[in-house]
C-alpha cells in the first residue's frame, strides 16, 4: 500500500466518489482501490440486489424499478447511504459506486457529511464511449451468490458459465438486457450526468478516460489517489 498506509496511521478519511454510466468499470475499479487502499467499497447496487435476494421491504420496492432500468427514489436511497458511511469500516474512509446518481442524492451527501459544499470529496468521472458500453453491458455475466462479474469476451470465467469463486451458474442480469439498458442510459443522460457539472470546478474533481484496459485505468485513479491524499 506504499503511502497510503502512511496516511491512514496520520488519520486521513479518503471519500471517494466514481461517476459515470453503467459499463464504465466503476464496480471493477471501485473493487480494486478499496482493496489497495483499505478503505471501504459502498455499492448502492449491490446494496440493492442483495435487499432483494433477501425479500426485505427496500428489496420488495425495489426490484420492479431495477428490473427495468429506473432509479429507486432519493430517500430510500439516501437513507441507505446515511446509514452506511457511519458503520465502523468506514472509518478510514469509502469509495462509493454507484451514488450519488442524482443532484438530490448529491446534496443530500454533502449535508451528511457537514455539507457546506467545500466537503473533500475525490471525484473520478469515468468517460466511455457508447458503443463501447453496449458491448460491456451486453456481454456481462454475474454470479447470483458473490456478485462477481464477467464479460463474456473480455473476462471469461475459467470454466464456462461458472463462477471462479463459488461455481455458481452465472446469468445474465435482468437490468442488462437490451430494453433495460436503454433505459438505464436515458436515465443517466437525464439525471445523472447534470452531476459532472455539480462536481467539475471541484479541485479534486478528475475526467478519466475509462476506454482503456483495467489495469491502465486503475493505475491513474490510484496515482491521482496518491497525489490527491
Ligand atoms: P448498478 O449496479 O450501480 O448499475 O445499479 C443497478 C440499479 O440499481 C440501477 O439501475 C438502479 O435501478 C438502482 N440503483 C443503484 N444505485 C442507485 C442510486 N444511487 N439511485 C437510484 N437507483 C440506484
Amino acid at each position: 500500500m506504499g503511502g497510503g498506509s502512511a496516511d491512514v496511521a496520520a488519520g486521513a478519511r479518503v471519500r471517494v466518489i466514481l461517476l459515470g454510466p453503467p459499463g464504465a468499470g466503476k464496480g471493477t475499479q471501485a473493487g480494486r482501490l478499496a482493496a489497495e487502499r483499505g478503505i471501504a467499497r459502498i455499492s448502492t447496487g449491490d446494496m440493492l440486489r442483495d435487499a432483494i435476494a433477501h425479500g426485505t421491504p427496500l428489496g420488495q420496492q425495489a426490484a420492479p424499478i431495477m428490473e427495468k432500468g429506473g432509479l429507486v427514489p432519493d430517500e430510500l436511497l439516501i437513507g441507505l447511504i446515511e446509514e452506511r458511511i457511519h458503520r465502523p469500516d468506514c472509518a478510514q474512509g469509502y469509495i462509493l459506486d454507484g451514488f450519488p446518481r442524482t443532484l438530490r442524492q448529491a446534496e443530500g451527501l454533502e449535508s451528511m457529511e457537514g455539507g457546506d459544499g467545500t466537503t473533500s470529496f475525490v471525484i473520478f468521472d469515468v468517460e466511455v464511449p457508447r458503443p463501447e458500453l453496449l458491448r460491456r453491458l451486453s456481454g456481462r455475466r454475474w454470479c447470483p451468490t458473490c456478485q462477481a462479474t464477467y464479460h463474456v469476451e473480455s473476462n471469461p470465467p475459467t470454466r464456462p458459465g461458472l463462477c471462479d469463486w463459488d461455481s455458481t451458474p452465472l446469468i445474465q442480469r435482468e437490468d442488462d438486457k437490451e430494453s433495460a439498458v436503454a433505459q438505464r442510459l436515458a436515465e443517466y443522460d437525464k439525471r445523472t450526468a447534470p452531476l459532472i457539472e455539480y462536481y467539475s470546478g471541484r479541485s479534486r474533481f478528475h475526467r478519466i478516460d475509462g476506454n482503456r484496459s483495467v489495469d491502465v485505468v486503475f493505475g491513474e485513479l490510484n496515482g491521482l489517489l496518491g497525489v490527491c491524499r
